[in-house]
C-alpha cells in the first residue's frame, strides 16, 4: 500500500476530467487524474462528434478525448489508469482510496466520474449481455453486417445509434415508447432520410428472446393497447439514457432524486469545501461534450482559487 500526497486529485477522465486537468496543470497544481475503468468516458463510444467546436469535418469521440488527454499531458497532468472505490470527503486532506489500495491524500478534488447507460432491467436482457444486447453501436455494430438489429430509445443517443447502424446492418428498427422523438431536429431529420430505419412507434420492450447462440428477437408491447409484438432481430442496442456515477460519494457529497451532484449556483462547488464536481456527474440537463469540458474548467479555476485561499495547515 502506498500513500501519495497531491494537492489536487481529478476522478474520471472524459471531457470535464480532461480540461480540468489542462487548467489545473497549466495552474501549477500537478493535478492527477484517475481515468477509472473507461479512460475517456462514454463519449468514446460515439462514432462521430458533429459539435465540438474546432473540428469542422467532425471527430470520433475517441480521437476527441485523445486529443483532450495529449493537451493536458503537454502541461505535465499524469494520467493514471486506476479506478478510485472510496472517498473520505470527512477531513482535509481527503482520502482517495484506489482499486490497488493505494491511498491518495488531496487537498482538492476535482468529481467528474461521469455517467453510466442506463439498462431496462429485464431479466431477459441481463441474460444476453454481450451475446446480442449492448449499449454501444460503435464497439459492436461491426458483429450485425448486413443483419437486423433494435434500437431501444428515442433521444439522440438512440438516433445516433440507429444511423450509425444503418450504414452497417441490412435494417434497424427503432422502438420507441411514445410517438415522438426527444432527439435534437437536425439529427431526426436525418433519420427520417434512411430507408433501413423503422420507427416503431409506441413499442415497450417486454423481453429479448434468444437461444444459446444468443438474441434471436425482441418482443414488444403496444403502449396503446397491449398488443404484443415479436419482431427477429440478431441484436438489441439500448440506449434509453444515463444513470450518474456518484455509488461512492452517496452520504456524503448532496445528490438531487437522481443521483446527480448538487453543485452551488453557477459554479462547481459542492457542500463539501474543496470538493468540486464536473461534466456529466453534475447535469442533468446538457450532457454534451463542450458543456462538460467547459464546467471541467470552471471546476479547476475555482479549485485553485480556493486552494489559494484556504492553504493546508
Ligand atoms: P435521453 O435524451 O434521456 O433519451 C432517452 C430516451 O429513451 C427517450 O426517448 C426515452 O423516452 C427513452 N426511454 C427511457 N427509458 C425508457 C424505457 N425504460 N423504455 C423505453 N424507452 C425509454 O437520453 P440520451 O439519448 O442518452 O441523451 C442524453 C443526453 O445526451 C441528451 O441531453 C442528449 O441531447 C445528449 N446527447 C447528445 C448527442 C449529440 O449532440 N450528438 C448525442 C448523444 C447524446 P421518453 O422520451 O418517453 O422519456
Amino acid at each position: 500500500m502506498n500513500t501519495e500526497k497531491v494537492r489536487c486529485a481529478i476522478i474520471g477522465s472524459g471531457p470535464g476530467g480532461y480540461t480540468a486537468a489542462i487548467y489545473a496543470s497549466r495552474a501549477g497544481l500537478k493535478p492527477i487524474v484517475f481515468t477509472g475503468s473507461a479512460p475517456g468516458g462514454q463519449i468514446t463510444m460515439t462514432d462521430k462528434i458533429d459539435n465540438f467546436p474546432g473540428y469542422p469535418e467532425g471527430i470520433s469521440g475517441f480521437g476527441l478525448m485523445e486529443d483532450i488527454k495529449k493537451q493536458a499531458e503537454r502541461f505535465n497532468a499524469e494520467i493514471r489508469s486506476e479506478s478510485i472505490v472510496k472517498v473520505d470527503f470527512s477531513k482535509r486532506p481527503f482520502t482517495l482510496c484506489t482499486e490497488n489500495d493505494n491511498v491518495i491524500l488531496a487537498e482538492s478534488v476535482i468529481v467528474s466520474t461521469g455517467a453510466s447507460a442506463r439498462w431496462l432491467g429485464l431479466e431477459s436482457e441481463n441474460k444476453f449481455r454481450g451475446m446480442g444486447v449492448s449499449t454501444c453501436a460503435t464497439c459492436d455494430g461491426f458483429f450485425y453486417r448486413k443483419k437486423d438489429v433494435a434500437v431501444i430509445g428515442g433521444g439522440d443517443t438512440a438516433c445516433s445509434e440507429a444511423l450509425y447502424l444503418s450504414s452497417l446492418c441490412n435494417k434497424v428498427y427503432l422502438v420507441v415508447r411514445r410517438d415522438v422523438l426527444r432527439a435534437s431536429k437536425v439529427v431526426q431529420d436525418t433519420l427520417m432520410k434512411k430507408e433501413n430505419i423503422e420507427i416503431l412507434w409506441q413499442q415497450k420492450p417486454l423481453e429479448i428472446l434468444g437461444d444459446e447462440s444468443g438474441v434471436t428477437g425482441l418482443r414488444l408491447v403496444s403502449s396503446v393497447d397491449e398488443k404484443q409484438t415479436d419482431i427477429n432481430v440478431l441484436g438489441v442496442f439500448v440506449a434509453i439514457g444515463n444513470i450518474p456515477n456518484t455509488e461512492i460519494f452517496k452520504g456524503q457529497l448532496d445528490l438531487d432524486e437522481s443521483g446527480y451532484i448538487i453543485t452551488k449556483g453557477n459554479t462547481s462547488y459542492t457542500n463539501i469545501a474543496g470538493v468540486f464536481a464536473a461534466g456529466d456527474v453534475q447535469d442533468s440537463r446538457y450532457k454534451q461534450a463542450i458543456t462538460a469540458a467547459g464546467s471541467g474548467a470552471k471546476a479547476a479555476i475555482d479549485c485553485e482559487r480556493w486552494l489559494m485561499e484556504n492553504p493546508l495547515q
